[in-house]
C-alpha cells in the first residue's frame, strides 16, 4: 500500500457558481475532492490537508513559502510516499517552483488543477487528480522535484509554464519539453531534470518586481521600483536579454545603488545572452546586470525572492542565477 497526502489550496478545481454573486469562487473542501475521483486508486491511501482555499491569483509568495516548507513537513513522515497538490494555474508555476527549491526530499511533489470549475459538465479536476495520486504514489518519481501533472503529463518545475487562458492542455515545457506521461497505472519519465538546487530558507523576500518592456519602454517603472524599496528587479526584456536605452541606462542605476537586476527574456524560449552594444545585453551585462539563461521572468523572480531570503550577497546571488539559468 502507497500513501499520498493530498493538499488542497483552492483554484478552479475547488471553486463554482456561486449564483447569487455570478462569482465563481474556491469553496469545495479536499473531502469532497477526493470523493469526485472515478478512479478507484487501487492500492493507494489517500489522507487530506487542506491548506487555504483560494484562487491561485491571490497567492503572493510568503504564502507559497508557507505551502512549500508544509509540502516539506509532511513528507518528513515516514508513512508518507508522495505529495499530491491541488492549486489554481494562474500561478501553479511559480508556487511548484518554490516548493522545487526548497523542500529537502526526493519524494514526489505533484501539482495539479484544472481549467473547468468542480461543478461544470465533465470537469478536467478529477481524472488530473488521480493522475497526480498515481504519480506521487510512484518510485519512479522520486528524485523529480516538484512537478506540475495535467492532462497525462508532467513537467519539471523549472520549465513548465501555463501556455493557454482556457484549454485543458495549458501546461507546456516550451523549451525543453515535458518530463514524462502518467498512462493509466502507468508512469512513463522520459527524462530528469538536471539544473536543480536545494536552499534552506527561513523567509522568501517580497520585494522583487518584474517589469516587462515593450517597444519603447521608458525607465519610469525601473526607476520607481529602485527609489520605492525594491530589494531586487527582474526585468522580461527583448530576445536575447536586450533593453531600450532608457530602461538600460536605469538598470545600470539601480545596479549602482545596490538593487540586484536580473534580465530574462520575454521570448517563450532561449536563453538571453549579452551580445548587443548601444544599451543592449553587452551593456546592460558590463554594468552589472545578471543574465538568467533561460529562465523565465516569473521563475527567476521566485529564485532571486528565496535567494535574497536566506541573505545571499550579490555575488553569491549572481552564481546561483548563472547555475540555474543553464
Ligand atoms: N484560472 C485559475 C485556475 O485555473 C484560477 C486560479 O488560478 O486560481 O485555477
Amino acid at each position: 500500500m502507497r500513501n499520498v497526502c493530498l493538499i488542497t489550496t483552492g483554484g478552479t478545481i475547488a471553486s463554482k457558481l456561486e449564483p447569487a454573486s455570478g462569482h465563481v469562487t474556491a469553496s469545495v473542501t479536499g473531502a469532497e475532492l477526493r470523493a469526485g475521483l472515478h478512479d478507484p486508486l487501487d492500492g493507494i491511501t489517500v489522507t487530506i490537508e487542506e491548506f487555504c482555499n483560494v484562487g491561485s491569483y491571490a497567492i503572493d509568495l510568503p504564502l507559497g513559502f508557507a505551502l512549500a516548507r508544509r509540502i516539506g513537513e509532511v513528507l518528513q513522515d515516514p508513512a508518507c510516499d508522495g505529495v499530491v497538490v491541488t492549486h489554481g494555474t494562474d500561478t501553479m508555476e511559480e508556487s511548484a517552483y518554490m516548493a522545487d527549491l526548497l523542500v529537502q526530499s526526493d519524494k514526489p511533489i505533484v501539482f495539479t488543477g484544472a481549467q473547468y470549475a468542480a461543478d461544470e459538465p465533465n470537469p478536467d479536476g478529477p481524472r488530473n487528480i488521480a493522475n497526480a495520486i498515481r504519480l506521487a504514489a510512484s518510485q519512479n518519481a522520486s528524485g523529480l522535484g516538484a512537478v506540475v501533472c495535467f492532462e497525462q503529463e508532467f513537467h519539471a518545475a523549472r520549465d513548465v509554464t501555463k501556455s493557454h487562458t482556457s484549454r485543458v492542455d495549458t501546461f507546456i515545457s516550451a523549451e525543453h519539453g515535458k518530463l514524462g506521461e502518467v498512462d493509466g497505472d502507468r508512469i512513463i519519465v522520459h527524462r530528469r531534470p538536471v539544473l536543480r538546487r536545494n536552499y534552506r530558507a527561513e523567509a522568501v523576500e517580497q520585494g522583487v518586481e518584474l517589469i516587462k518592456l515593450v517597444m519603447g519602454s521608458s525607465d519610469r517603472f525601473i526607476r520607481f521600483a529602485a527609489e520605492n524599496g525594491a530589494r531586487a528587479i527582474v526585468i522580461e526584456g527583448f530576445g536575447r536579454g536586450n533593453a531600450t536605452p532608457a530602461v538600460t541606462a536605469a538598470a545600470i542605476d539601480a545596479v549602482k545603488s545596490g538593487i540586484p537586476v536580473v534580465m530574462t527574456s520575454r521570448c517563450q524560449r532561449g536563453r538571453v545572452k549579452p551580445i548587443y552594444g548601444s544599451g543592449g545585453g553587452k551593456s546592460l551585462a558590463e554594468g552589472g546586470v545578471i543574465f538568467a539563461g533561460d529562465l523565465s521572468g516569473p521563475k527567476a523572480r521566485v529564485l532571486v525572492s528565496v535567494l535574497l531570503g536566506m541573505g545571499l550577497d550579490t555575488d553569491r546571488l549572481r552564481k546561483e542565477i548563472e547555475y540555474l539559468g543553464g
